[in-house]
């Protein structure tokens, strides 16, 4: 471990200025609160990119943001899924529509450049929305310097065969190596088997196996990191100005055009937005949020 301190709501203003001075790559990490059988934290895959980060800017360099805790479900696929694999049990969701995260995001990603960040890795922990961090993240950055990367934490190896399987052997297996207080095996049998959208393969997990993606897993996060401080090029005339930031800043009116005229009109195409294959029962706890019309 190079760097100690990462977390940017544990610093002071001087560990900030020297962190940004040292690498000025900064890490967004998103998940929610969610079943994941009844042996992992509801909490995983928010913990388990921010913890992955954090790992990883104390290796490479860089800021890990305050992590955020709520993302999408219960619309589109979220529906299907959830009727099957939860069915009518308090889910403990910390979720939010889809167009309520991506505008909040587009703000994030502002204030990560207005802030002085050269480069933003934004890690989803809940799939497939990486997808459309991602389809937004590029918008972005057509307007700003700031250079993006964006996706879940399944693409950030070399080996993507070790992935796959909401809250199976590979998930369960990273998470318990990132937090073994929040994994406990015992209570697959105990919680009842197999509910709560209990992973397959979950009783082949292990922390040792964890252990060894996550190590990967850091490692492929420095070489992005690396990667996108050398595609940076400073901006030829500073944007707006912006406290300690002589490059300025998009302002709150320019994000929102680029909201309003960009992003808005696109967002069907989204991951968040798909039809299921089947529709849930009209009568499934889940059928009410499946789609929404009114939003803006
Ligand atoms: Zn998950």
């Amino acid at each position: 471990m190079l760097f100690g301190k990462v977390r940017w709501e544990e610093m002071f203003p001087d560990e900030l200025d020297a962190a940004l001075e040292r690498c000025p790559v900064v890490y967004l990490t998103y998940g929610l609160c969610e079943p994941h059988g009844p042996y992992n934290a509801v909490g995983l895959d928010a913990l388990k990119v921010h913890r992955l980060a954090c790992r990883a800017a104390q290796e490479h360099g860089g800021v890990v943001a305050p992590p955020f805790f709520w993302h999408v479900h219960e619309i589109g696929i979220e529906a299907r899924w959830a009727h099957d694999t939860i069915g009518d049990r308090n889910p403990w969701l910390t979720d939010v529509a889809p167009w309520v995260l991506y505008r909040m995001f587009l703000y994030h990603l502002r204030a990560a450049a207005a802030r002085g960040f050269r480069a933003a890795i934004v890690l989803s922990g809940h799939a497939p929305y990486g997808e459309d961090l991602a389809r937004v993240s590029e918008i972005f950055a057509r307007h700003s310097p700031l250079r993006v990367w964006a996706g879940q934490d399944s693409e950030v190896t070399d080996h993507p065969a070790s992935n796959g399987g909401h809250a199976g052997k590979y998930e369960t297996s990273i998470f318990w190596a990132l937090r073994p207080d929040l994994v406990d095996m015992s209570r697959l049998e105990r919680g009842g088997g197999r509910v709560l959208a209990t992973g397959t393969d979950a009783d082949e997990s292990s922390r040792r196996l964890g252990e060894r993606l996550v190590e990967e897993r850091v490692a492929w996060l420095g070489r992005k990191a690396r990667e996108l401080l050398e595609e940076y090029r400073a901006p030829d005339r500073p944007d707006a100005p912006a406290p300690g930031n002589p490059l300025g800043a998009l302002t709150f009116d320019a994000t929102e055009r680029i909201w309003r005229d960009e992003v808005r009109p696109m967002l069907g195409e989204l991951v968040s937005f798909q039809e299921p294959e089947t529709r849930v029962e009209p009568g499934s706890p889940w059928a009410p949020n499946e789609t929404c019309e009114l939003y803006d």
